[in-house]
């Protein structure tokens, strides 16, 4: 494709001995890389029902090997500690990469053998955005002026100072350089999730594992290996055992097994459960060589050097806001060469699009509060009207317990002038046995201070009919539905709440979006762009076992945008972009799922790697108004693409 490419790594060994599972396409691409060659026992043919597999390592050292056939350069040991802006007055000048190579080289997560530096709790650097619930939250970062530099600015001493037009960023999740750059990832966050991976080495005379029938397998609870670590207290929901240049296990383990078998010291909140202080390693190791023993391998299989048997948590995954940043410089003006960058806001359709994104996000919340104002108003009418009917109903009742009051009252006076004749007994409408007993005749009070509504309760009470209206079947139903509005107007009342709270967060990602296109405007010289692939781009829910595979296809994505940004220019490398990332994140990324054509074809053009289904159903979601953000317009698929005539409408 005619790129110079140079990659800056900060390990200095292949390290890396956990084994991947590969899908079905990945495993023929890595034959076409030569991997067969190279490894002999690879294979991509599936032997009885263990999983396709290669070493981390093993697959580094087949596109090693590969890239150095092409004449890529590598630099082993170096950071990436900086980029450093060029000289805006030369209009030819580059921007420059400084690689570092520290004197003992570079020790972080990802070099480190410990047991919980494969992937630290990443949650403190996470926070809630504006109108985000607890399952969502955001890594805000910007630009740093550290990692930037000016163009007169000196590298470190020592450090390598590397041209590029394009950077592409495959630093996993914990990415710096993105944060450094100022990505803004999208995180989602699920309940406490842990992995134990155990990594031993493989003797190749050992008896039991030579066994060919020793394979590689996947456990569940239910299969008869996952019964016995049941029993054993191991409680899990996945287990995989590998076996490739070494013997790789891998446990979805549940938290109180850890801390039943005292591997953690106390059950602790979120990011204080997986720290150093709280793991008693010695028991990790004790569980771990357990697990081994039950998975089958033998007592005498000893723990590898590095990474022998690591706790990490995968409660959250990242994933880029933007699929690409466009690093420049002010391109006049007092500040003149300053740095800057910007995503979306780059491009001048993506921007625009955005831009009534939250115009459509913003009224959309206004409305919902409208809709609430008029249900609230309505209930209210409701209410009112209820209320009223129900006073109605209560005075209709009352005033006919009243007139009943007042009949007894006058036949309680005609009785103390003298007996009632029975004539005048059955006249007065009191039935017999209410003349039974003299005495059951109620008194009739004074009125003492009472007002005229609770003299005549009074009155109804002491001739005990003060619960005729109450009693009443219609008046029962009314008062229900009156209770029931009351409580809808409290329900609605909260949601009206809630979403005066999305209009206040609508206002303000719309604010800092539309500041943000106001800085754009002036437009920046030498702009370049930064393509995060691989797990710094999206990171996998690790028990999917999507990571490598989904991440050849980010990183290819990337190679072909940094071929348009040559033949095209930038603006159609960031469409380019757009558009493979928003179908990167749709999916569905299962083997099988038909999003991805077959390997034999696969080149760097995303065209002969997604299926038609997958492209197509990227283009409708443009135009269509339900898909909210991505109803970016025609406009967003590239011109290429739009003139395919593709088929497969609808895709899944
Ligand atoms: C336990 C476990 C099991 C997994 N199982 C599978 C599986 O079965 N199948 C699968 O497909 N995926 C699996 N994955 C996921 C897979 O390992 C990752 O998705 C994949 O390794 C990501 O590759 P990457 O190149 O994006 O990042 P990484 O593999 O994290 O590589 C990043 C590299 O960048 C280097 N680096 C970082 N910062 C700098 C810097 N500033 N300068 C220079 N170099 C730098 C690091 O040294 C590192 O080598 C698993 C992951 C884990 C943790």
């Amino acid at each position: 494709m005619g790129m110079r490419v140079h990659v800056v790594e900060k390990r200095d060994i292949f390290s890396r001995v956990n084994i991947l599972m590969l899908w079905q396409g990945t495993a023929d691409d890595l034959v076409a890389y030569g991997a067969k060659v190279f490894y002999p026992k690879f294979t991509n043919r599936h032997m009885g029902a263990s999983p396709l597999h290669l070493g981390t390592r093993e697959i580094q050292l087949v596109l090693l090997k590969n890239a150095l056939l092409l004449g890529v350069s590598f630099s082993y040991g170096a950071e990436l500690v900086g980029v450093q802006a060029p000289d805006p007055s030369e209009p030819s000048a580059s921007w420059r990469a400084w690689a570092f190579s520290p004197k003992g080289g570079t020790q972080t997560h990802q070099t480190a053998g410990g047991v919980l530096d494969f992937k630290p709790n990443k949650q403190a650097e996470y926070s809630k955005g504006a109108g985000m619930g607890a399952c969502n939250m955001v890594q805000a970062t910007s630009l740093d002026a550290t990692f930037v530099a000016a163009p007169g600015a000196a590298p470190p001493d020592g450090a390598e100072a590397l041209e590029f037009d394009a950077l592409v960023l495959a630093e996993g999740e914990w990415s710096n350089t993105c944060k450094r750059l100022g990505f803004t990832k999208n995180i989602d966050k699920f309940s406490t999730a842990i992995g134990l991976v155990i990594n031993m080495v493989r003797d190749p005379l050992e008896p039991k594992t030579k066994d060919p029938n020793m394979r590689s397998f996947t456990v569940k609870p239910f299969d008869p290996v996952g019964k016995l670590l049941t029993q054993a207290g191991v409680g899990f929901e996945f287990a995989e055992y590998l076996k490739g240049e070494t013997h790789y296990i891998v446990v979805t383990i549940k938290k109180a097994t850890l801390l039943k078998k005292k591997a953690l010291r106390e059950d602790k909140p979120g990011s204080e459960l997986l720290t150093r202080v709280n793991l008693d390693e010695a028991a990790l190791m004790v569980l771990s060589r357990e697990i081994a023993t039950i998975i089958g391998l033998p007592e005498t299989t000893a723990f590898c050097d590095f990474h022998g048997a690591k706790l990490f948590d995968f409660s959250t995954r990242a994933r880029c806001a933007a699929p690409f940043r466009v690093l420049g410089v002010m391109p006049g003006g007092a500040q003149q060469g300053t740095p800057i960058a910007a995503d979306l806001e780059a491009h001048p359709y993506l921007s625009r699009e955005e831009t009534k994104f939250f115009e459509r996000q913003l009224s959309a919340s206004i409305d919902a509060v409208k809709k609430c104002d008029t249900e609230v108003k309505e209930l209210e009418e409701a209410i009112q009207a209820t209320s009223s009917n129900l006073a109605n109903m209560k005075g209709a009742l009352n005033d006919a317990a009243d007139e009943m009051v007042n009949k007894v009252q006058a036949l309680v006076s005609a009785r103390s002038s003298g007996r009632l004749s029975s004539g005048q007994r059955r006249n007065s409408g009191v039935q017999d046995d209410e003349w039974e007993d003299d005495d059951a005749l109620p008194n009739v009070s004074s009125a003492g201070e009472a007002s005229p509504d609770q003299l005549a309760a009074q009155r109804r009470a002491e001739y005990g009919v003060a619960d005729v209206s109450d009693a009443n079947p219609d008046v029962e139903i009314e008062e229900a539905r009156l209770e029931a509005y009351k409580k809808s107007m409290i329900e609605l009342e909260k949601k009206r709440e809630v979403q005066q709270g999305f209009v206040e967060a609508n206002e303000q990602k719309q604010a800092e979006w539309l500041e943000r296109v106001d800085a754009a405007a002036g437009g920046m010289a030498h702009p370049v762009p930064i393509f995060p692939v691989g797990d710094a781009i999206l990171e996998p829910f690790w028990p999917q076992g999507l990571g490598s595979n989904r991440g050849f296809h980010s990183a290819l994505d990337a190679v072909w945008c940094t071929h348009v940004l040559h033949e095209e220019g930038l603006e159609a490398a960031m469409l380019e972009r757009n558009f493979w990332y928003d179908l990167l994140l749709l999916g569905p990324w299962n083997p099988g799922a038909g999003l991805l054509k077959n390997a034999e074809g696969w080149r760097a053009d995303p065209m002969s790697r997604y299926a038609d289904g997958a492209v197509v159903r990227t283009k409708q979601n443009y135009t269509n108004p339900q898909s909210k953000r991505l109803f970016r317009g025609d406009g967003a698929t590239p011109p290429r693409i739009a003139k395919l005539e593709l088929k497969g409408a609808g895709f899944l």
